[in-house]
């Protein structure tokens, strides 16, 4: 099959079979919940763009396995330039959609397991590698969406998975049969869970002899028996249920995430890429946390709107001119630039795996990812700063509409320039959306937690950085021999 058009996406999940959960009830319709609908607009985007003539290059790849055109999210990075293209894919699309877009986690999953299951192979004389191309093909084919679930709930963060008192807490095989596996357990915060075609699991955190049971990564359909998706609620979600856009702030596009629970699933061989490989949980992991820290250019691309949002906000205000305004967009996109530098620097500084995949810098993607922690925050203080309080004091679109209210609020609104009120509250909407709102999920706290909290970048920067070479050069500067 060719590359999915948005509407062939569209189609294609309504087919699924999946057990989706929210407000206590089980839904009937997945892909029209009001609620999950611009989730799933974000991720159509991710299709619709890869057919545009002037996004091919960035969008697009040509596939290593079989020479056919596929969209760049289910490409194996196969040169610096590749690595360099996914970052500055993931600013357009952030600029696209203004949120989280959800498709670069499976990205990030096949990349990081065409290394492993080839270093296993190597190692141990195993077939993960076979296995795992057989299933990038039929996926690179299908042009799916994959979720990439990697984040156990943990439990007891003290202890490690064998030590659990509930063994759940970390996802695990509880059986072994002649035909597969059966996993129990569960993943959270899982970006587009309920958008995705197939879910690839991959364990958590580097793994010792006894945690072999949780050293278990696979991909399974995304409505395959025994798995349930839970829906995490967002702050003003509830919105989009409301008659009227306006009040959204954002009006096409949202994201969200799901606990999804693996109650007795079977899995079956040829679906199976790790399998009890405790050894090679740590490089997974880290190499995973990598390509993923580098993903994160998505938020240059949504900074992008915010930053645009802000200086619209100041012009509707008539401020625009005032200096200190000036400055604090200046502030902005230095910020936001030096993210860019970031996602692109630990692109160009990419190299080649054994097995021919490319794989990103991975002190410098830490040293991104570790900026992601602090900028979007910032960004977001001085855009609500631009904004003014008016940002959180709005009333809603139906007392825009109300003949009772609405000429107060056309009178009391305009700023006295020929900008209508109602523009006035779309722009500030959507600021309020993204820094406290739906999108505040995507721009905020999972720049903060998503890829790894930031004491797990300060860890690997802690471990990668060469200190002896920095000391040897101080060292030789003032004089000092001491070999
Ligand atoms: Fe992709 Fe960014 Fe969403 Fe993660 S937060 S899935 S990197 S768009
Ligand atoms: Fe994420």
């Amino acid at each position: 099959m060719p590359m999915m058009t948005a509407e062939q996406y569209e189609k294609g999940l309504r087919k699924l079979n999946l057990v989706v959960y929210m407000f206590g009830k089980q839904l009937d319709n997945v892909v029209d919940d009001p609620i999950i609908r611009p989730s799933m607009q974000a991720v159509a985007k991710t299709y619709d763009m890869a057919h545009r003539p002037e996004h091919e290059d960035l969008m697009t790849a040509t596939s290593h396995i079989t020479g056919n055109k596929i969209n760049r999210f289910t490409h194996i990075h196969q040169s610096v330039e590749d690595l360099v293209k996914k970052s500055k894919m993931g600013r357009l699309l952030g600029r696209e959609t203004g949120c989280c877009f959800q498709r670069c986690v499976g990205m990030d999953a096949l990349n990081v397991l065409s290394i492993v299951t080839y270093n296993m192979d190597q190692k141990l004389g195993t077939d993960y590698n076979q296995r795992f191309l057989k299933y990038l093909e039929y996926v690179q084919e299908s042009d799916f969406t994959c979720d990439g679930a990697m984040t156990d709930p943990k439990g007891d963060r003290s202890l490690p998975p064998h030590k659990q008192p509930d063994p759940d807490h970390y996802l695990h095989v509880v059986e072994e049969r002649d035909e597969g596996i059966v996993v129990r357990g569960a993943k959270a915060h899982q970006t587009g869970a309920v958008n995705s075609h197939e879910i690839i699991v991959m364990p958590t955190i580097a793994m010792r002899q006894e945690d072999r049971d949780y050293a278990v990564s696979f991909a399974l359909p995304a409505d395959a028996e025994g798995i349930v998706y839970i829906m995490g609620r967002q702050s003003c979600d509830t919105r989009k249920l409301e008659a009227g856009l306006l009040d959204r702030g954002n009006i096409f596009f949202g994201g969200h995430e799901a606990l999804v629970v693996f109650d007795d699933v079977f899995v079956p061989w040829d679906r199976v890429f790790m399998y009890k490989e405790f050894e090679f949980v740590g490089q997974l992991v880290e190499k995973f946390a990598a390509f993923h820290r580098q993903s994160y250019a998505c938020k240059v691309g949504v900074g992008d709107v915010l930053i645009g949002a802000s200086q619209t906000a100041a012009e509707y205000n008539n401020v625009a001119g005032a200096s200190h305004i000036k400055d604090k967009i200046i502030e902005m996109n230095h910020l936001n630039e030096t993210l860019y530098c970031g996602c692109i620097a630990c692109a160009s500084e990419g190299f080649k795996e054994d097995c021919g995949t490319y794989s990103v810098n991975s002190l410098l993607a830490n040293i991104h990812k570790q900026n992601v922690t602090r900028f979007p925050y910032d960004i977001s203080r001085l855009a609500q700063d631009i904004a003014g309080g008016l940002m959180v004091t709005l009333p809603s679109e139906q007392d825009l509409i109300s003949p009772e209210t609405g000429k107060w609020l056309e009178k009391y609104y305009t700023a006295g320039c020929d900008v209508p009120a109602i523009n006035r509250m779309r722009i500030l909407r959507l600021i309020e959306n993204m820094t406290l709102g739906t999108a505040a999920v995507g721009y905020l706290t999972e720049s903060m937690h998503g890829a790894g909290s930031p004491q797990a970048q300060r860890i690997m920067i802690s471990r990668l950085i060469n200190m002896a070479e920095k000391k040897r050069a101080a060292k030789k500067l003032c004089g000092i021999d001491e070999e």
